[in-house]
């Protein structure tokens, strides 16, 4: 069992742990953010730069862009490809709000799909039949890490003339064939929510693409509309990503790769030491890969076996109970109950356990024997 007397907080086992993520680095980074702040160049700096070229060969992009939030990286890229008022984009039911409520902030017409039970992913043999006249793009989104297979997509796209948009938030560093997300569709989106797998300091995202007259488009769009001061050629935005924040990612990237093998270490650990037990997990397959931003478990007695865990101390939650077409900011959609019958039964059945790299053995233990202890008790 784990000491509870070494933690500072009440929970056995966390959700997040910064002090991991800044091990081996906080000299560098502490002093890097402290000549920043002195400096006082804040704003579109060379430390911004330098992360977005990072990014871009990072991710195997041409350009990388930052911005204010992964949100803002939809609605730029959305609108860099002229996407708004007439024009429908499709996406999947089974995602985060924002991937929605960016279409809708371009004034455009979101047309939702639903996921397969099995990869939690787009289901995409319904898409085709949701393309109308209007469809403009597909925003394809890489659920808690795990990547899309993109062929069906790329073809789809192609015979359609459509733009795909990849909403990365959840996946950076995951791979579709030997190609990461992100790079795959016209453009791709990244979010650096403290949250993600690739943390900031607070709100902070990424744009990136291959077509350098995107890359000029986003970098007016983000900057006011503007080609140089006083100059606003466009409707624009106010989005641009803080020095402090490039800093923070800049000394985090090199460590993201081990991270995310980490994280898929412990996910398979999950999955073979509780396979016995009547829970289903979203699958794998060799096709594309999963860095296990969320590592989801799916069973009938979701909520109860919630509570179990978190009276254990274990910080288990639930993500997105709600999905996306009943939620009442989306009314204006139309939707209801039972349209997406298989994200309103993950919405259901699913919970989070706790995963993040430096997730120790004894952690690991903790939470299968309390989900053991559980079915033992209460189910069985
Ligand atoms: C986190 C997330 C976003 C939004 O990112 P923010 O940086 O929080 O604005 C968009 N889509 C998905 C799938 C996400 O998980």
């Amino acid at each position: 069992m784990i000491d509870m007397s070494e933690r500072k907080s009440d929970w056995v086992v966390e959700r997040y742990n910064y002090q991991h993520q800044v091990k081996g680095i906080r000299k560098q980074l502490f002093s890097a953010l402290q000549n920043s702040l002195v400096a006082g160049k804040y704003i579109l700096t060379d430390e911004v730069s330098v992360f977005e070229q990072e990014l871009g060969h990072y991710v195997g992009s041409k350009h990388a862009l930052g911005v204010n939030s992964g949100t803002d990286s939809l609605m730029l890229a959305l609108t860099a490809l002229s996407i708004g008022k007439g024009d429908e984009v499709i996406t999947v039911a089974n995602t985060f709000h924002a991937t929605v409520l960016a279409i809708l902030r371009t004034g455009a017409q979101p047309v939702l799909v639903d996921c397969e039970a099995q990869t939690y992913l787009m289901d995409i043999n319904q898409v085709e039949a949701a393309i109308s006249p209007r469809t403009k793009a597909i925003i394809v989104v890489h659920f808690c890490g795990k990547a899309v297979d993109m062929k069906p997509l790329l073809e789809l796209a192609d015979r359609y003339n459509l733009y795909i948009v990849e909403d990365a938030c959840q996946a950076i560093g995951a791979k579709w064939q030997s190609r990461h997300v992100g790079s795959i569709g016209a453009l791709g989106c990244f979010s650096f929510h403290p949250s993600k797998n690739l943390a900031a300091a607070g709100d902070a995202g990424a744009v990136v693409t291959s077509d350098l007259s995107v890359d000029r488009l986003l970098r007016k769009l983000r900057h006011f509309g503007q080609v140089e001061q006083n100059n606003h050629q466009l409707l624009g935005f106010n989005s641009k990503l803080d020095a402090i924040q490039a800093l923070v990612l800049h000394y985090k990237l090199p460590f993201l790769d081990e991270w995310n093998v980490q994280r898929a270490k412990i996910a398979q650990d999950y999955r073979d030491r509780l396979a016995h037990l009547p829970l289903t997990f979203q699958t794998v397959d060799d096709k594309s890969s999963h860095v296990y931003h969320l590592f989801q478990i799916r069973t009938p007695v979701r909520d109860a076996l919630l509570g179990y865990l978190r009276d254990k101390g274990i910080d288990a939650v639930i993500r997105y109970p709600v999905p996306i077409h009943l939620q009442p900011a989306f009314s204006q959609l139309e939707y209801k109950p039972g349209d997406f019958p298989v994200a309103e039964a993950l919405a259901k059945e699913c919970l989070c356990l706790p995963i993040r790299p430096d997730l120790t053995m004894k952690e690991v233990d903790y939470v299968v024997h309390m989900i053991n202890e559980y079915f033992e008790k209460c189910e069985l």
